[in-house]
């Protein structure tokens, strides 16, 4: 017998604020902590000067700092705000912490550690751009975070350092492609989560069809820090020519797996001998996912090119959210291939051909003893050229650098 509606949505809410309080991480600070220690008297400065000039200053600072948009697009932040600015309100805020791409948890670390200071960020872009409500969707996975969130968020309305906008804070489902940020507006707006054609873009009709400033949850994160210690502190850290700090989340075959905070232009051999102990006992780096499944995979030959946002393009890969991911010589990078292929082919939302059957197809044919190369090539193609979002276009990067890396594998 069905459940009535009424009744799974009461078993649904007891377990809400229940049982998933006690995930809350004890690591998080509190907001009477964060408060003692001198937290939200930016926002309160900027707030009672109310004025112009200290808003162009802020934007200013991080336009000079070279902040880029940390969800992996990598869209200059002060940019991004001087945009939506100037749009007519009412605007509204969307923040992502979907956090979906394969070997991410930059944003989980940060969160369990200092929640309030990404409040503060997203509340300093919000009076700097004027919103009206904020909406914060974080994904449904992170069911401690929530349970923080809604813990720390309900004291800082109770006792507030000064007006706040409105503040909503969403739960996703488990999809990957509502991180994209048309598909997570979708899914704000109570629809099926699918990208939208674009333009008009984002910026200008977003949300309800209103401006809208879309941000990932750890570009904010660094907008008190920035402020406070200025932006040459911000692009002083320097390695390899790049400036400027990263979040790295490491994972695979190496000793200490974990995040990392490291200048931006360092490169994979000295992420993993400075911060991660090396590679792992009896393991000896063959390749690395710089970017997730789709930001491609490189050989170990490849391993002293700094990891910031442009280098990687020259060699058919992209950093996008930092999750890098170490192979040894103990793993396949066609299996590996393989597995993103599949990944990609069960997160496609299937609105579009190239991504919906291409995928699918590729995967099929990756599962053959002999790979057809140039079939495959061609679907690479069709896919990158053709596919509404970046799923799409991106799917075809772990398949294209298995082919062209790694032809020992192939026979
Ligand atoms: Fe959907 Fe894939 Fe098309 Fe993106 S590329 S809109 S995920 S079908």
């Amino acid at each position: 017998k069905p459940i009535p509606f009424a009744q799974s949505s009461r078993i649904y809410r007891t377990i809400d604020q229940g049982s998933y309080n006690d995930l809350i991480p004890h690591t998080a600070l509190a907001y009477t902590t964060y408060l003692k220690l001198g937290g939200y008297q930016q926002l309160k400065t900027l707030v009672e000067a109310d004025d112009e000039t200290t808003r162009e200053k802020i934007i200013t600072t991080l336009e000079n700092a070279n902040l880029r948009g940390l969800g992996g697009a990598g869209f200059p932040t002060g940019r991004k705000w001087r945009i939506v600015r100037s749009f007519a309100g009412p605007r509204l805020m969307a923040v992502n912490i979907d956090e979906g791409e394969p070997g991410t948890f930059k944003d989980r670390y940060y969160l369990e550690r200092n929640p309030h200071r990404f409040l503060e960020g997203m509340l300093i872009a919000s009076h700097v751009v004027g919103i009206a409500t904020i909406y914060i969707y974080l994904r449904d996975e992170y069911a401690g975070i929530r349970a923080l969130l809604q813990q720390e968020i309900a004291a800082l309305i109770k006792d507030p350092p000064c007006p706040l906008p409105n503040i909503e804070l969403r739960r996703g489902a488990g999809a990957y492609i509502c991180g994209e940020e048309s598909a997570m507006i979708e899914s704000i707006e109570g629809k099926r989560g699918v990208p939208r054609l674009r333009p008009p873009y984002i910026a200008e009709k977003g949300l309800f069809g209103l401006p809208t400033l879309a941000h990932n949850m750890e570009t904010l994160y660094w907008v008190c820090e920035l402020l406070e210690k200025g932006a040459n502190w911000f692009s002083a850290h320097r390695r390899n020519g790049r400036h400027g700090l990263r979040s790295f989340s490491v994972s695979g075959r190496v000793k200490l797996p974990g995040m990392y905070l490291a200048p931006a232009g360092i490169t994979l051999r000295e992420l993993v001998d400075e911060y991660c102990e090396g590679m792992a006992e009896g393991h000896t780096l063959k390749a690395y996912f710089p970017g997730g499944a789709s930001g491609g995979i490189l050989p170990a030959t490849l391993s002293d090119i700094p990891l910031d946002f442009d280098t990687l393009n020259e060699y058919g890969c992209f950093i996008g959210s930092a999750a890098i991911i170490v192979l040894s010589d103990q793993d396949s990078v066609r299996e590996q291939a393989l597995n993103a292929m599949k990944f990609f082919a069960h997160e496609s939302c299937g609105q579009c051909t190239p991504c919906r059957v291409g995928t699918k197809k590729a995967a099929m044919l990756m599962n053959e003893k002999k790979w057809d190369q140039a079939l495959l090539e061609e679907l690479c193609q069709v896919m990158g050229d053709a596919s509404i979002c970046g799923l799409g276009q991106a799917a075809p990067n772990p398949l294209r650098c298995a082919m062209k890396y790694f032809p020992e594998e192939f026979g």
